[in-house]
């Protein structure tokens, strides 16, 4: 049996939480769900969007599947508590796999490109604050640490070894942010020649969403600071059909979180119309870190069954679907029977 704190999140949290439980469950893993709370659910359950009682759980189990969480915009409302979440743990490596669905009509076919994002630092470090009373003068600090560097650079290269790619690309700004940017960039050229085995590019982040939206195919393993991980595995999952389909390991030392890339949606919240692919395939992720890599696999080929179908998708994937989350959920547990 293994313990696994389950925290079903805000908006579209519940429901697609709620599939990807049933399929993991209809697995055959036995994994016990320690259920806690986190963000929106949380504030209103017990006043506090990050309860002590659900880091008790994390800091028993280590083990974290999360639902996506509501953060307010702006300067109003709490802190991000995923970002809280990743700092606490030190989940220092954000790894976000983006690959084509034969079944789901994109621009692209075969695309493959794993992105891997530094986790605690660079400018969602939270060293936010104005610097007048008036409030019209604001600074965020963008840390970036040789330590931190090393550690995601090494995981990037150490991934594409241990699952057999071939080439890592940095992404970085070091030309205008020459000692934040500009010691990421040094300390990949130091580590690269390590990796003879791994092919090594780099490219300035604006142009490197320019050929990645005119040629996807050249990027393999893509390894970069926060914020740039965060836009950049947006723009992935725009190349292989949207965030309903891009699940997301956070990984420390001695921590784990697995999660979807997308967040709450309220936009369809409550609708029923939630792509649980996602977070069914953050589940995937679980189940490899949990050691089941047999049950990781069945529960895969039956989301590739379900969703390469297209018949019992959600309308993100087939806009003449009839079927929503539930039937989604239900279909993929009944490909893996
Ligand atoms: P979002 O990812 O929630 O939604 C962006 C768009 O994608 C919306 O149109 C939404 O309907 C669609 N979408 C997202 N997930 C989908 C799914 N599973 N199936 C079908 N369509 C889906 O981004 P947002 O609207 O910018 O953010 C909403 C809230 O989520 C914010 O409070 C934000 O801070 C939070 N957020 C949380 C996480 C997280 O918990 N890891 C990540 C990103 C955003």
């Amino acid at each position: 049996m293994h313990n696994v704190t389950l925290i079903k999140g805000d908006g579209i949290g519940p429901s697609i939480m709620d599939e990807a439980v049933k399929v993991i469950d209809a697995s055959g893993v036995k994994i016990h769900w320690e259920e806690a709370y986190a963000g929106m659910a949380a504030f209103e359950k017990f006043g506090t969007p990050l309860p002590d009682e659900t880091m008790a759980s994390i800091d028993k189990t280590r083990l974290a599947f999360k639902g996506p969480l509501t953060t307010g915009v702006g300067g109003t409302g709490f802190r991000s508590i995923n970002v809280a979440l990743r700092q606490k743990y030190d989940l220092y490596a954000n790894v976000r796999p983006a690959k084509s669905w034969p079944g789901v009509k994109t621009r692209y076919e075969d695309v493959d490109i794993v992105i891997v994002r530094e986790n605690t630092e660079g400018l969602y470090a939270g060293l936010e604050h104005y610097l007048t009373p008036k409030k019209d003068i604001a600074e965020s600090l963008a840390v970036v640490t040789r330590t931190g560097s090393e550690r995601i650079i090494e995981y990037a290269f150490q991934y594409a070894r241990d699952n057999q790619r071939k080439k890592v690309t940095v992404c970085h700004k070091a030309n205008i942010l020459k000692y934040s940017q500009g010691l990421f960039l040094d300390v990949a050229r130091e580590i690269a020649p390590k990796y003879p085995d791994i092919q090594y590019d780099e490219k300035i982040i604006d142009a490197a969403c320019m050929h990645m939206v005119m040629n996807p195919h050249q990027f393999d393993v893509v390894v970069c600071t926060n914020m740039f991980g965060d836009i950049l595995s947006d723009l992935t999952a725009g190349l292989v059909g949207g965030l309903g389909l891009i699940p997301g390991a956070n990984i420390g030392k001695d921590a784990a979180l697995f999660e979807a890339v997308h967040g709450s949606a309220p936009d369809i919240a409550g609708k029923n119309l939630a792509n649980p692919t996602a977070v069914i395939m953050a589940g995937v992720m679980l189940l490899h870190h949990l050691g089941e890599h047999d049950a990781a696999d069945r529960v895969q080929k039956a989301v590739e069954k379900v969703v390469n179908e297209g018949v019992f998708v959600t309308p993100d994937i087939n806009p003449q679907s009839q079927a929503g989350t539930v039937e989604m959920g239900n279909a993929i547990v009944a490909a893996l029977q």
